[in-house]
């Protein structure tokens, strides 16, 4: 039998998930909750949201090519600082 869990559990299971796969109990337990609770589905929306922009960015961000003079600066004041 699968117990209820509060919303405080429900938001740490999400943020486990993100770190390593739920067990099968944490995972129905998860979708339990979601059944009963709004606000827990709409934080699951929300953490799914940040992911995903956040994948988008680090896509890009991988992509920026900057301009030799900006390369230099950086590479410049980057060795004053070690
Ligand atoms: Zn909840």
């Amino acid at each position: 039998m699968i117990g209820m869990i509060h919303c405080r559990e429900a938001a740490y299971y999400l943020s486990l998930k993100r770190e390593s796969p739920l067990t099968m109990p944490q995972k129905g337990q998860l979708v339990f909750h979601f059944m009963i609770c709004s606000n827990c589905r709409r934080y699951r929306d929300q953490i799914r949201w940040m992911d995903d922009a956040l994948d988008v960015i680090a896509e890009s961000a991988e992509n920026i090519r900057l301009p030799r003079d900006a390369r230099r600066r950086i590479e410049e004041n980057t060795r004053q600082l070690s």
